[in-house]
């Protein structure tokens, strides 16, 4: 046991004792140490959780908009009161370095849960079509089943939308990263959140997870994770017909055509696809580049991964931290060990932290775009450079992966748009284009169905009624 435990699950609005006794270990990726348990939750208590859901929907459906996006004010409140806890956490249950800990995993939810606070990003609840008044009516009880690897964010992105468009929640946290969501559950404690809203159960995927997805109670299923376990989940939700979001993985394609600014397009491209670890669905870990540019967009790639500190995430100074867990480690140093592409930086050989399942900045050359390099998410900071011909090539390589996350593409403003318009994916960024965490969220292809974040993310959570007069 360690001072982090937590030993009880949120439930009905309050903190219970789990069904069964068991507890699931978090570690710390950097140390290998075991620094905290958390409840291995059984379907027993998500039996809880869901009736508990089921029974204050009806009166959290009833209020007006306006008084939900109050609840959600105080609960910005509270845990934006943690943001140093936040990132605190996640640098230790997953590594991120503090730097990043703090922009990303503690900013970024607390701009999203302040958006659905604010009346500003949702979408009308009623609409009229001549005769009929068009009624958008919450879902019902959602349940909410989240990664590792932007462990509060994934859940804000779920819950706070799900929570203003009237849905009560169920959620279970990875278990990998599980430490951070208490932070989000002692914050709705003090905010106030009315009983039963919103609920916690911890524990694997195969029980928690599986029975989540496969309950009677459960309204509408929303996933972030694998494409393999989106895919489990669909099957589950499939036999009662109920709703699905799921965003899965990703191959993003980052596109540098000949006049593009190509110090830039490298420098940002290998920060994307190196942020996190290289951790992130969205990471640009395909970068392709025009072949009278190549040459110069390689040398820079492996100069720009070379120069990455990596190591301890509480060291300021520190860009790249560990993968989540050994086995995400060996997966990553897989790919790496069976790739026949050139390698330009990092690699197997080069020196990492004595303990810990780091993996160093490794940058491929001359990768074949029907290689598994090119095709796999590899999920660790792995990039694959690919030369093209001219615009059409690019946009054939780019699209040639089952996903369809994310992208980017660097040229001269109406060309890198025409390129943006014809890429098959959820997103692109053109010439450095900023995230927008009110802009949809979400995939083409295997990469996902539905949207999250800003008036489409709270739409995916409701339904529609039409009314006849
Ligand atoms: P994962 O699919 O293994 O796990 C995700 C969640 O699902 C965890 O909470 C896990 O416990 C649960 N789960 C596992 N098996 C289950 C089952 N049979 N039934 C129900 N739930 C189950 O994914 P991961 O390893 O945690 O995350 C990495 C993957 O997630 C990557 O492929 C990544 O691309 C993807 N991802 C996608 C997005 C996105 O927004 N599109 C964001 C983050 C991560």
């Amino acid at each position: 046991m360690t001072s982090l435990d937590r030993t009880q699950l949120y439930i009905g609005g309050e903190w219970v004792p789990p069904v069964d006794t068991g507890m699931i270990p978090v570690e710390n990726p950097a140390t290998e140490e075991v620094i905290a348990h958390v409840p291995a939750g059984t379907a027993a208590d998500v039996d809880r959780a869901v009736a508990a859901a089921q029974g204050a929907f009806e009166s959290w459906a009833a209020r007006t908009m306006a008084e939900r996006g109050e609840v959600l004010g105080r609960l910005h409140t509270a845990l934006a009161a943690r943001a140093g806890d936040i990132a605190h956490t996640v640098g230790l249950e997953l590594g991120t370095p503090l730097k990043v800990a703090r922009a990303v995993q503690a900013g970024l939810p607390l701009t999203v849960l302040r958006g659905y606070a604010d009346l500003a990003v949702r979408p009308p609840a009623e609409e009229t079509i001549g005769n009929s008044l068009i009624v958008h009516e919450p879902v019902g009880v959602v349940g909410a089943i989240t990664p590792w690897n932007y462990p509060l964010h994934q859940v804000v992105a779920k819950v706070a939308a799900a929570l203003a468009a009237g849905c009560t929640v169920v959620l279970k946290p990875s278990e990998l990263t599980p430490l951070v969501a208490y932070l989000l559950f002692d914050a709705a404690a003090e905010a106030g959140v009315p009983d039963g809203v919103l609920n916690l159960v911890t524990g694997t995927g195969p029980e928690v997870g599986a029975a989540i997805a496969g309950h009677p109670g459960v309204d509408m299923v929303s996933f972030t994770g694998s494409t393999a376990t989106g895919r489990a989940i669909s099957h589950a939700a499939a036999d009662r017909i109920a709703k699905v979001a799921l965003e899965l993985g990703g191959k993003s394609a980052n596109v540098i055509l000949e006049d593009a600014d190509v110090t830039r397009a490298v420098k940002v491209g290998v920060g994307n696809a190196f942020l996190n670890s290289g951790q992130t669905c969205t990471a640009w870990t395909r970068m392709l580049v025009h072949r009278s540019r190549y040459d110069e967009a390689v040398a820079l790639a492996a100069k720009t991964a070379a120069g990455y500190t990596v190591g301890d995430p509480f060291d300021e100074g520190t860009r790249l931290g560990p993968l989540v867990s050994r086995a995400q480690r060996d997966r990553v140093r897989g790919f790496v060990e069976r790739a026949t592409a050139r390698l330009v930086a990092g690699g197997l050989e080069a020196p990492l932290p004595a303990k810990g399942h780091f993996v160093a900045p490794t940058v491929f050359a001359d990768v074949d775009p029907a290689d598994e390099l090119a095709q796999e998410e590899i999920f660790g900071p792995v990039l694959s450079i690919i030369p093209f011909a001219d615009d059409d090539e690019a946009v054939t390589i780019a699209n040639n992966s089952r996903y369809g996350l994310a992208g980017g593409v660097w040229g001269s403003d109406e060309r890198a748009l025409a390129v943006a318009r014809r890429m098959r994916t959820g997103a692109v960024d053109v010439n450095g284009g900023a995230f927008n965490p009110f802009a949809p969220f979400g995939g083409y292809k295997q990469s996902g169905v539905g949207r999250e974040l800003g008036g489409y993310g709270l739409a995916e959570f409701r339904q529609v009624k039409a009314i006849q007069r």
